[in-house]
């Protein structure tokens, strides 16, 4: 299962916005982001005078291909699938990268970032239904209770994790099992989901 392993901070420098990919880091001055605002590179600078309809909608798709860390074809497959479902395409595409189970683990807090919460998954520290299942981007239903494994309930990482992060699971998540456990209540609406993309620009870019 291939995913980006280079440095992460350099994609928010290319898009000139946060994309919390290094969970707590993120929050503090030591972000790059806000000590070196132009992209990366030796002509880094010259970047900034892009502005192009293509380069907007590409940089919107590239941004929230990032933010989810799905990879190219993935990102294609998944709007592809989302384009035929009924409904808008763009904020059907955002609830399915929403839905994917790495997301969920993020969400609930257990992971600092989506790349830690891939790697719990990843490890087998999360069921779905009871079950073990170890594919991040396995797409989670309506009822559906996704839990921490026992093992992972006293890692130290989650834990700190759980009692640090700030972060509140969103609306369409409930929190059971004193925060080791979440049943899905419905799939998000387009409003309960706080990231910041414009997903028409990303729409718009596939209908060329
Ligand atoms: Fe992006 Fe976080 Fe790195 Fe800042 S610290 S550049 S928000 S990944």
């Amino acid at each position: 299962m291939a995913r980006y392993t280079g440095p992460v901070c350099r994609l928010c420098r290319r898009d000139k916005t946060k994309l919390y990919l290094k969970g707590a880091k993120c929050d503090t001055a030591r972000c790059p982001v806000e000590r070196r605002p132009n992209p990366p590179g030796e002509h880094g600078r010259d970047r900034l005078r892009q502005g192009s309809e293509y380069n907007t909608q590409l940089r919107e798709k590239q941004k929230t291909r990032r933010i989810y860390g799905v990879l190219e074809k993935q990102f294609a497959n998944t709007y592809g699938e989302a384009n035929r479902q009924d409904g808008i395409a763009g904020e059907n595409l955002l609830r399915m990268l929403e839905l994917r189970l790495d997301n969920i683990v993020f969400r609930a807090g257990w992971g600092a970032s989506r790349n830690q919460a891939r790697q719990f998954v990843r490890h087998g520290h999360v069921r779905v239904n009871g079950k073990r299942v170890t594919i991040p981007s396995y797409r989670v239903r309506q009822s559906d209770v996704i839990e921490l494994n026992e093992k992972a309930r006293d890692f130290i990482v989650i834990r700190h994790n759980q009692d640090t992060l700030d972060r509140r699971p969103p609306a369409w998540l409930e929190v059971a099992g004193g925060g080791n456990s979440v049943r899905v209540l419905a799939v998000p609406l387009r409003e309960q989901i706080d990231t910041q993309v414009r997903e028409q620009l990303i729409v718009e870019l596939y209908s060329k």
